[in-house]
């Protein structure tokens, strides 16, 4: 049997390759069919760059690691063929010091698929079946819409942001930046009963964010967000703008999260303001315990994930939404799907 796969050989080169089923299932994997996976800001680094913050890829690779799929062989696990699963994609060691305390986004020895810094590279989840370790795979009812469920990995990197600052009900947050990890990260806020705000360069953005639980939004260059008026503000532009905008916008006492990866500059950051209002600053990278956290808010049904879905593609075409990611109009997440 033979199956389709996309393959980044070098940047914004993917090719499409028929590759024949390996017989064997490693002992602690499952075969999985793909039903959704979504495209990363990570993804897009390798695609540009053949690289991601200074990690080269050594050979070509299949990016992903957002997605959900069906069970196509169980291998001996507890599940039936057919069942839909959330992957959670960070495979840490179960062993180190990190791991031990729960703290499996510290793991020195964790790999991840799709990724320049797990060696050899794993292939990641933009193909019509892969395997993947059985653990890492979460079960749930059928009823659960697979291109929400694709959501549950960044979602849980975006509700480890907000539980690091701590958000909790009746504060105000904002989220400065309205791309897939600003929008959510407010639907995260949202979740915890927080009243959020947004900022963003495109009105049509922050109507995004909007539409999955912001109160309002200010555009950016039009209308600033009032000064010291925020209990948390999440960081998710990447920039070192919007790093100075939450530090104005911080109250004093209050705590930025800084979700993204806000990239080298010489634009001066406000760092005064840092003293001066005794800003407690917390980064964030992937999750820990939040991946169930996200696979439960997502299975709830209450969150209009549509509302921040841009565009939908067929394995086949996984250059096409890479390069609609690439031009940099896309408002939300584009979905990678099984050709047919
Ligand atoms: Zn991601
Ligand atoms: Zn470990």
């Amino acid at each position: 049997m033979t199956y389709s796969r996309s393959v980044l050989h070098a940047a914004r080169d993917i090719r499409i390759e028929v590759a024949e089923m390996p017989g064997d299932i490693a002992p602690d994997h499952v075969r999985l069919r793909l039903a959704v996976a979504s495209i990363c800001g990570t993804d897009m680094h390798y695609f540009r760059h053949f690289a991601n913050a200074g990690f080269f890829l050594d050979n070509p690779v299949t990016l992903g690691h957002e997605a959900c799929a069906y069970i196509e062989d169980a291998n001996g696990h507890s599940f039936e063929k057919g069942d839909l699963v959330a992957i959670n994609p960070v495979i840490e060691c179960g062993t180190c010091e990190k791991c031990l305390t729960g703290d499996i986004n510290m793991c020195p020895a964790k790999r991840f698929p799709g990724s320049a810094t797990t060696k050899p590279h794993i292939d990641g989840f933009f193909r019509e079946y892969f395997d993947f370790p059985a653990r890492c795979c979460h079960k749930v009812p059928d009823s659960v819409a697979p291109h929400h469920l694709t959501f549950a990995e960044p979602l849980a990197c975006a509700m480890h942001s907000v539980n690091r600052a701590g958000v909790s009900a009746g504060q105000k947050v904002l989220v400065t930046g309205c791309g897939p990890m600003g929008l959510l990260a407010t639907i995260g806020a949202a979740a915890k009963g927080a009243e959020v705000e947004v900022t963003d360069l495109k009105p049509e953005a922050i109507a995004a964010a909007q539409a999955v639980g912001a109160k309002g939004g200010f555009p950016v260059g039009t209308e600033t967000p009032p000064d010291s008026g925020y209990d948390v503000v999440i960081e998710a532009s990447g920039s070192p703008h919007g790093y100075n905008q939450a530090l104005g916008a911080v109250r004093k006492q209050g705590v930025i999260s800084v979700l993204s990866l806000i990239q080298a500059s010489e634009t001066p950051i406000n760092l005064h303001l840092n003293a001066l209002k005794e800003v407690t600053s917390v980064g964030s990278i992937l999750f820990t315990s939040e991946f169930g956290e996200a696979v439960s808010l997502i299975a709830g049904g209450t969150v209009d994930f549509d509302a921040i879905i841009a565009g939908r593609y067929p394995v086949s075409h996984t250059q096409a939404a890479c390069d609609f990611m690439a031009n940099g109009e896309a408002v939300g997440k584009v979905l990678i799907t099984p050709d047919g």
